[in-house]
């Protein structure tokens, strides 16, 4: 019987483990300059928790959930997203009574049900942040400075910032009813999905694949934005401009989860033959509330992994960091096997070495000296450290450079400093 991993999921192979640990290592460097602190909560939590928070008619709720009970009977859903458990968790533990405000960011797997595809699957990588207690435009500029450095210092090219303001609880309605009156008149025209959609959810129509490009005249948010929600939207902008902020403005952007209001924003980038959006996010000031907690501005976004790494590698081309040089430990003959093992754990701790980004592997002493050199070759091994009686008798050891097979007697001692030659 052989096993394949489940639809919709993939291995990260080593090779692939280390590009995502770059962009880790990115992200990490950006939130910790923008002030913000992990965060790891489940990956499961009470299902209603996200029917509650993403809104019980969007199409993460409706069709992609992974809800299942457990043996007590307990209603739960792997999570689709990262939002909802990291507001449940400030909630639960009272973050907002140990700061004034709360920046938090998270790493980890997400799994919705959709139809698998080139950068889309039903587990995938995030990396999210959180900001709470700011309802100033100050901090929407700054997450969205925050994504931007991200993406910049990530090299990735020709990314693309959409923003838009969805505008709040007083305003929305009167663009969901012009809106819904103007889907009305052309509902012959909509797609199945859409006409659904119409009346649930109108602004998902923006959203469709099929309908959104196609509708012309669709009346759009910001003729409908009320004061407060056009200052806040033109404060936002301006601190970001000012702050080099690069965007576009999108009045017809719009996000498929119900706790969005005011901005909300989109990066895209292009990535041949993949799903475009890398990252997405925007205010969400009245969610903390709904789920039980304080009544507590606050926004973030979450970017996709997969997507990410697949859009640096395009970016970097040639330029690809190179691979850590990598030495091999070999044994001539069996009597020497405890000082070639005693060597190579010795080396492979030692610290000059590794800020040298030398890598030292061994340890198949007992094969024939040609079978170790063999091994060696296959792993890239640049050179190959050969200890042998004569050698330790002298207190010595052989190096082998594996590219012209030619070979030195040297001091043990002068080991470690030969190698960084
Ligand atoms: P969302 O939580 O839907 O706003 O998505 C944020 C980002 O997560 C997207 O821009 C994608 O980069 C990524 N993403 C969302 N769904 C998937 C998926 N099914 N597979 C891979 N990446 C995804």
């Amino acid at each position: 019987m052989k096993f394949q991993s489940v639809r919709g999921t993939h291995d990260i192979l080593p090779a692939e483990a280390a590009q995502f640990h770059q962009v880790e290592s990115a992200a990490r460097n950006v939130f910790e300059r923008f002030g913000f602190e992990e965060i790891r909560t489940p990956t499961f939590e009470s299902l209603s928790l996200f029917h509650r928070s993403l809104g019980e008619t969007t199409d993460v709720v409706e069709k992609e959930m992974y809800a299942f009970e457990d043996r007590g009977g307990r209603k739960l859903a792997l999570r689709p997203e990262g939002t909802a458990g990291v507001v449940r968790a400030f909630v639960e533990h009272h973050l907002d009574q140990i700061r004034p405000f709360c920046k938090l960011f998270y790493i980890g797997p997400m799994y919705r049900a959709e139809r698998p595809q080139a950068g889309r699957y039903r587990e995938f990588w995030q990396i999210g942040a959180e900001s709470f207690g700011n309802a100033s435009p100050a901090a929407d500029a700054e997450t969205l400075l925050l994504v931007q450095t991200l993406f910049d210092s990530l090299k990735i090219k020709d990314f693309q910032l959409k923003i838009n303001s969805l505008g709040d609880e007083k305003c929305r309605p009167l663009y969901r009813r012009a809106l819904t009156e103007f889907l009305e008149k052309e509902k012959s025209n909509l797609c199945e999905d859409c006409r659904r959609r119409m009346v649930i959810n109108p602004l998902r129509v923006l959203d469709c694949k099929i309908d959104g490009p196609r509708l012309g005249g669709l009346p759009t948010v910001d003729a409908y934005w009320c004061d407060e929600c056009r200052s806040h939207f033109d404060s936002t902008r301006n601190l970001f401009e000012k702050a080099g902020g690069r965007f576009v403005f999108v009045p017809k952007l719009v996000r498929g989860l119900d706790y969005y209001s005011r901005t909300v924003f989109e990066v895209t980038a292009d990535i041949s033959g993949a799903q475009d959006a890398l990252a997405a996010g925007g205010r969400y000031d009245g969610l903390v509330k709904d789920i039980g907690g304080p009544n507590m501005p606050a926004l973030g976004f979450a970017l996709g992994m997969e997507r990410t790494v697949e859009a640096w590698k395009a970016s970097q081309g040639e330029s690809a960091p190179g691979r850590h040089r990598l030495v091999f430990i070999a044994a001539q003959a069996p009597e020497v096997i405890a000082e070639a093992f005693q060597l190579l754990e010795e080396l492979r701790l030692d610290q000059v070495l590794r800020d040298a980004s030398i890598d030292i592997e061994g340890g198949f002493f007992e094969k024939k000296l040609g079978a170790q050199l063999s091994i060696a070759d296959r792993l890239g091994a640049s050179h190959c450290v050969i200890v042998g009686q004569d050698e330790i008798r002298s207190n010595e050891v052989t190096l082998r450079s594996l590219k012209t097979s030619s070979q030195e007697r040297i001091p043990r001692a002068r080991l470690i400093s030969r190698l960084i030659e």
